[in-house]
């Protein structure tokens, strides 16, 4: 048996027998921790709170035999604010999806988990509009993942790419696509999901600033041309996984 402290958020809960609660923990230092709290669900629980979504906190661990069970928890943050907008709320349930549907045990994730905190943070207590938030989140989080798409040079023939991009992502392919390589590829029988989303040049540019600026900055960049729809099919797609609590969200 060991006893150790963790910082970790929850990512997602189960309840379990009449006032436990199974919860699946995401450590910086540890990746994915799925742990049993006892007795959380009864009413005067101190550890009410720390088996909620969103939960942040160093969470005290006892361990044995391969069953984690959370001792007691110091809350930092609940993030209580996403609750009063369903909206806001949506989103911050998607990304808690997002970084579940990656981590593994025993693996330290620090970068993932500062990009959920920054994430988070933003739509739980800035008033910043939730597409640039998300697309920005999803344009990280494929770096991390080590998807970035590829912006700079055409995904089929290499060729570089201007300024003002090139009107086409290739979702399958991770990236941007030149006019002549597009043409090429509308040629019939060539199957419907082949087909490339169109990207303005404002959208290609706003992926290239969000990039740059690296994954605390990106929200500086102008919301109006954030392509979330886009992101979230190429990320889903190379997870393999659709994810739909976002589905509840407006494309446009
Ligand atoms: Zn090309």
């Amino acid at each position: 048996m060991v006893q150790t402290e963790n910082t970790a958020i929850v990512l997602r809960h189960v309840n379990y027998r009449d006032n436990d609660r199974m919860v699946t923990l995401f450590s910086p230092s540890r990746g994915r921790i799925d742990a049993v709290i006892r007795n959380c669900r009864k009413p005067k629980s101190h550890n009410l709170n720390a088996g909620e979504l969103f939960a942040l906190g160093d969470y005290m661990l006892y361990e044995s035999g391969g069953h984690v069970t959370v001792t007691s928890v110091h809350l930092i943050e609940t993030f209580y604010r996403l609750r009063q907008d369903y909206e806001r709320l949506t989103c911050g349930t998607y990304v808690l999806s997002l970084a579940e549907a990656v981590i593994e045990p025993e693996q330290e994730r620090q970068e993932l988990f500062m990009l959920l905190l920054h994430t988070l943070s933003r739509l739980a207590f800035s008033d910043q509009p939730w597409r640039p938030l998300l697309a920005g989140f999803l344009l990280h989080f494929a770096a991390c993942e080590g998807f970035k798409p590829r912006l700079n040079h055409c995904v089929f023939c290499g060729q570089r790419i201007g300024e003002d991009g090139t009107g086409f992502f290739d979702v399958e392919e991770g990236g941007v696509c030149c006019a002549d390589c597009h043409q090429k590829g509308m040629r019939p029988g060539m199957p419907e999901s082949r087909k490339q989303e169109r990207l303005t040049p404002q959208e290609y540019r706003w992926m290239r600033t969000a990039l740059q600026r690296g994954s605390a900055e990106w929200v500086e960049t102008p919301d109006s041309h954030a392509p979330f729809s886009l992101l979230r099919k190429y990320v889903e797609g190379r997870l393999g996984r659709r994810i739909r609590s976002a589905s509840v969200l407006p494309e446009k």
